[in-house]
């Protein structure tokens, strides 16, 4: 009699070995109810093992009728578990984030006409039958919406003969992609891409490619043709599409509509939970064929994954900074190795890592170095403050000033890019000198003024702007420094009076519909000068579009962790990349104080790979990421007096490791986060250490208070 080892999704060491009743059929991977404590719960069936217990053990309640989470998807668990030190329930937490998707659709009633007209017809009574047309079939609720009336009108129709009650499921499953669709005739070095791929894919197997091309080269093309592949050679297999989470727009949906004649299922946290419920199913199942979605989709259990493609592989949202720390290009290479899938990282700018894969021939690499058609790439102009000062209390130099100006005249669009929501970054006090705070966190707060708030960008706290210094009572005294979107879009107004200007930030945009709305309205010519947060950044296509101007090319280079450069680099080029796409061509005008920095000289000259090398060089030179290991030991508590303790507790803690180098602890440079003081240490290892293994044996050996927390992160994108 088989013994089932069940795994929970809750942060506990190891599965719990359960009886199988009579009767009831398991296996490795059911989902399954049994009790846990005082409650019954939700888990998974690890492993089934033959071993007779030695104690009395519960039984399993129920199984889920879902098809089994395959072996691969519960080996893919085990690695991310260890390699980012987390414990497996918690990376299990994960992959079952929408349990109404383990159970059946829900029903509901819905009504459709029958044909039959009532001699005893009303107005509303007819606008209901005119919404049924239209619809097809609805809810009453959703026939009365749409028609305008209360939902008894709707009874009486169906009371009347007119409608008929029918039951459904209430999540459809989605409709199937058609492989055989055409896109767009390839240009020679598109069709070169696409072929590699096509190849890869029926051949089979784990292949990774870097799909490395300049923005608007055709990357999207390239890699539908591999979709399209996919979808024809396999009638069951399964592709994922990941994209920063920014990018999962309804643009992208319809991309993907208009390619394949269905859209794919979404997974991005904007969903309802209907919504989610209903992709988790349908992906558990194997129906849903295609799913783009954020990172987190990498946890969704798919039943023959074939093909992962992480588009802008290098954006930083691709790594989770909270819970389960993990990086999804990395941790979706690891799972194409697993479900022997092909994967394709693409970028214009791809990460250095990505890079240094390519060239040590890990990744097969695919380049588009062109645009098809008439689009060419912009002209990029550094402007260096220094010579070129903005007025006092400006931000935009004369240079851009007159080129926003020309730009308009000639009835082009602009697009004016500072990664800053709001109006001010800081607000002090004329009086007293006072910057304000966010409570229980060192970190300043931004003056918004459409809202008259101030938030703190890194909790969400925020207050009114209040009329007196919150310190010593002057009023009136609060100034904002420094330029946000607001403020640099106040300037424009100035400029060019007569200029339609909108802000494009996520304080506009919450949401698809006001995201969509802004970018038709651009899209359409509406806007003149559009002001934006990096939300700009990503993927949007404005013809009109031919000046880019960013604010403050320096913001990014402030900090300087060891990505700095780089991000910059990709950031701004993707913004450039923004004007010139149809046939205009485009310029950008870089505002920066540091000229002669790498990334500014190589934006200049277009130069990326030189500025890769640099890169590299440096990173080689000092044994820093990819050529050698980092991890991050995060801990907090709300007494400073205990933070120090359980600094100094760590220290003496850390195993010695060969090649290991242990730094701190030290303050994190935000000390203070929502009321606990922040320490850090930084671990450096060469490359064939096994840094996880290290920061594991650590944790075992940490006696803390139960106050402390503790947080692992390999592969540390983020310092503060
Ligand atoms: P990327 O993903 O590299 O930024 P896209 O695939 O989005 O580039 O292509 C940019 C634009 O050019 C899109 O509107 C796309 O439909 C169009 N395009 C790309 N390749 C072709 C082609 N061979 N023929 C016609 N249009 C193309």
């Amino acid at each position: 009699m088989p013994v089932a080892r069940i795994l929970f999704p809750l942060p506990l060491p190891e599965p719990f070995d359960y009886l199988i009743p009579d009767g009831m059929t398991v296996e490795a991977g059911s989902y399954v109810r049994a009790p846990l404590g005082q409650y019954e719960r939700t888990g998974l069936v690890w492993e089934l093992v033959d071993t007779p217990p030695e104690r009395e053990l519960k039984a399993i309640e129920s199984v889920y009728p879902t098809p089994p989470m395959p072996e691969t998807m519960r080996r893919f668990i085990e690695f991310c578990a260890r390699y980012n030190v987390a414990g497996p329930g918690q990376v299990l937490g994960m992959a079952l984030r929408a349990r109404g998707g383990l159970s059946p659709s829900p029903t509901q009633t819905v009504y459709q006409a029958t044909g039959h007209r009532t001699n005893r017809m009303t107005a509303a009574r007819e606008k209901v039958l005119a919404a049924t047309a239209e619809l097809g079939s609805g809810s009453a609720t959703d026939l009365a919406r749409a028609a305008g009336v209360s939902s008894s009108v709707v009874k009486g129709l169906v009371e009347a003969g007119s409608l008929k009650a029918d039951i459904r499921a209430t999540d459809l499953p989605y409709p199937a992609p058609d492989p055989h669709r055409q896109g767009p005739d390839l240009t020679p070095e598109q069709s070169a891409a696409a072929k590699s791929l096509r190849a890869a894919v029926k051949a089979g197997g784990y292949a990774p490619f870097l799909l490395d091309g300049i923005t608007g080269s055709g990357k999207t093309e390239v890699y539908f043709e591999a979709i399209s592949e996919t979808l024809a050679k396999d009638p069951t297999a399964q592709i994922l599409v990941l994209l920063p989470e920014i990018a999962l727009t309804q643009a992208v949906f319809e991309r993907f509509e208009a390619r394949f004649g269905a859209g794919p299922a979404p997974w991005h946290s904007s969903l309802s939970d209907q919504q989610r419920r209903r992709t988790w199913r349908e992906v558990a199942h194997g129906r849903a064929r295609i799913v783009t979605g954020a990172r987190s989709a990498l946890f969704l259990p798919f039943s023959n994954l074939k093909l992962i493609i992480v588009d802008e592989e290098h954006d930083s949202s691709f790594k989770q900074e909270d819970g389960v720390r993990y990086h999804a290009r990395d941790m979706a290479v690891m799972r194409a190795k697993l479900e022997e899938a092909a994967i394709i990282l693409a970028s214009a700018t791809p990460a250095l890592e990505t890079v240094v894969n390519a060239e040590s021939g890990r990744y097969q690499r695919l380049k588009l170095s062109a645009r098809p058609g008439a689009a060419r790439l912009p002209d990029m102009h550094l402007v260096d403050l220094r010579a070129n000062t903005p007025e006092t209390g400006n931000w935009l130099s004369p240079v851009l000033s007159r080129g926003l100006v020309a730009t308009h005249a000639a009835g082009e669009q602009s697009l004016l890019f500072l990664n800053r929501r709001g109006y001010a970054p800081l607000v002090i006090c004329k009086a007293c000198g006072e910057r304000l705070k966010s409570p229980g966190t060192e970190s300043w707060l931004t003056e918004h003024r459409y809202s008259n708030r101030l938030i703190c960008h890194l909790t969400g706290w925020s207050m009114p702007k209040p009329d007196h210094c919150p310190k010593c009572g002057a009023k009136d005294s609060l100034m904002g420094v420094g330029p946000g979107v607001e403020r640099v879009a106040e300037e424009v107004r100035v400029l060019l009076p007569k200029a339609t200007v909108e802000i494009f930030s996520s304080d506009t945009a919450l949401g698809g519909e006001a995201t969509r709305g802004i970018v038709e309205r651009m899209a359409g010519g509406e806007v003149d000068v559009l002001v934006g947060t990096q939300i700009v950044a990503k993927g949007h296509n404005f013809p009109n579009l031919t000046l880019v101007g960013v604010v403050d090319a320096d913001s990014g280079l402030q900090g300087g962790d060891l990505r700095a450069g780089e991000r910059t680099y990709q950031l701004l080029s993707q913004v450039a990349g923004r004007a010139g796409r149809a046939d205009r061509p485009g310029k950008a005008l870089i505002q920066t104080y540091q000229p002669n920095n790498p990334a500014m000289q190589a934006l200049a000259a277009g130069d990326r790979d030189g500025f890769l090398k640099i890169e590299r060089d440096v990173r080689e030179e000092l044994s820093l990421p990819p050529f050698g290991r980092m991890a991050a030991l995060v801990m907090s508590a709300t007494d400073p007096a205990m933070a120090k303790e359980i600094g100094l507790i760590a220290g003496k803690a850390a195993p010695h490791g060969e090649g290991v180098t242990v730094y701190g602890p030290a303050p994190a440079p935000i000390s203070i986060l929502r009321g606990r003081h922040r320490l850090r240490f930084l671990i450096t290892a060469p490359r064939d250490v096994d840094l996880s293994a290290y920061m594991a044996a650590w944790l075992r050996a940490l006696k803390l208070p139960s106050a402390a927390r503790v947080a692992v992160d390999i592969d540390p994108y983020s310092f503060l």
